[in-house]
């Protein structure tokens, strides 16, 4: 029997095949597969949902937990797994809400053998190391059948970041998805290699990363937005084709070199933080002050803005030594600043109404 998954393109939907199954056109299967074994021999198993529609349609893949502590994407393939109404579906969802299983069982990032890194490992290699063996299972049974995919992360642990897409824009699919995806922010570069959306994207398979705020949480408001956006990426891609697309109101794309506006701490400290990922900060603004226990006035540092910018991705835990990262702060053009002012200026009426409503 083959090691590999495929879908047949016969026009009114295809089966799903994969190592040892089959879900039919109309059906929907939950899956343990085995991709390792523990210390005890018993077989580690990830979770997998195939939803394949009764109409033809592109194969996508949702996946989540390539590092065991980043959850919030876990709810987002679930709900779109278990809660949502397929019935009108054209294509099949691939559904992998943990992938990094003995992580997610420690709550740690990396898979607890030898701390090795499950995304960036991938396509994996039968016969080479642990991690691997585990990457190729994963990729030739529910990946390479896919036409499409979205692999959901949040920020490091400590950290966190505002929702936002990671895509290679070079790749004209690739920039659909993250178009579609309707986040404000696309930062564009191809990522490193041995991650799922880099290998995936090379293996013919498109794919974009989402990242979302932080690890060991439910965010429930970047949850609901993303699952706007997964509702927005199948709609572009015809897999319900009553729905639409959605248009998140401005949006800018930031090129990866800009990856070192990471502004850093200077000293070690206790970090005041005055912004939240999101924020908008013009030039020269305090964004945060580190200072020690003693508090004492010229102890205390002031981090100022070097340009306005958007707040991306923030510290969460408040202390760093010199060269630790204190936040991602991004340019915007002129366009985006004023479409952002804008919004910010409605929601300040909107609250300012309802408080006059009260
Ligand atoms: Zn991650």
């Amino acid at each position: 029997m083959s090691d590999e998954g495929s879908t047949d393109d016969d026009g009114d939907g295809g089966a799903f095949t994969y190592n040892g199954g089959r879900v039919d056109p109309g059906e929907s299967a939950n899956i343990r597969y085995g991709i390792s074994e523990t210390y005890l021999g018993d077989p580690i198993r990830i979770p997998v949902t195939i939803v394949n529609g009764e109409y033809s349609g592109p194969t996508v893949f949702l996946s989540a937990a390539a590092h065991g502590d980043e959850l919030n994407g876990i709810e987002v393939v679930r709900e779109v797994a278990h809660d949502w109404d397929h019935s009108d579906l054209h294509g099949t969802l691939v559904c992998l809400p943990v992938m990094n299983v003995p992580g997610f069982l420690a709550q740690e990032r990396y898979l607890p053998i030898y701390d090795r890194d499950l995304n960036r490992s991938f396509p994996g290699r039968e016969g080479s190391t642990s991690a691997r063996r585990m990457a190729h299972r994963i990729f030739t049974n529910f990946i390479e059948p896919c036409d499409i995919g979205i692999d959901f992360h949040t920020s490091t642990r400590g950290r966190t970041n505002m929702l936002h897409v990671r895509a290679n824009m070079d790749d004209p699919t690739v920039a659909r998805i993250a178009n579609a995806f309707s986040s404000n922010v696309i930062i564009a570069g191809e990522g490193p290699s041995g991650t799922l959306r880099r290998e995936a994207t090379g293996a013919g398979v498109p794919t974009v990363t989402i990242e979302m705020g932080e690890a060991h949480r439910f965010q429930r408001e970047l949850i609901d937005r993303a699952l706007t956006g997964v509702a927005s990426v199948l709609a572009e891609f015809g897999c319900h084709p009553d729905s639409a697309v959605h248009w998140p109101g401005w949006r800018t794309v930031i090129d990866d070199d800009d990856e070192k506006t990471w502004i850093r701490a200077d000293a070690g400290g206790i970090v005041d933080m005055k912004h939240g990922r999101g924020e908008l900060v013009r030039e020269g603004d305090t964004i945060c002050s580190i200072t020690n226990p003693f508090k004492e006035e010229e102890d205390i540092v002031d981090v100022e803005a070097p340009f306005t910018g958007l707040v991306v991705g923030v510290l969460e835990n408040p202390v760093v030594y010199p060269g630790n990262p204190l936040c991602h702060l991004v340019g915007l053009s002129s366009d985006t600043l004023t479409a952002l002012r804008r919004e910010y200026r409605a929601a300040q009426e909107e609250r300012s109404q309802s408080q006059l409503r009260e």
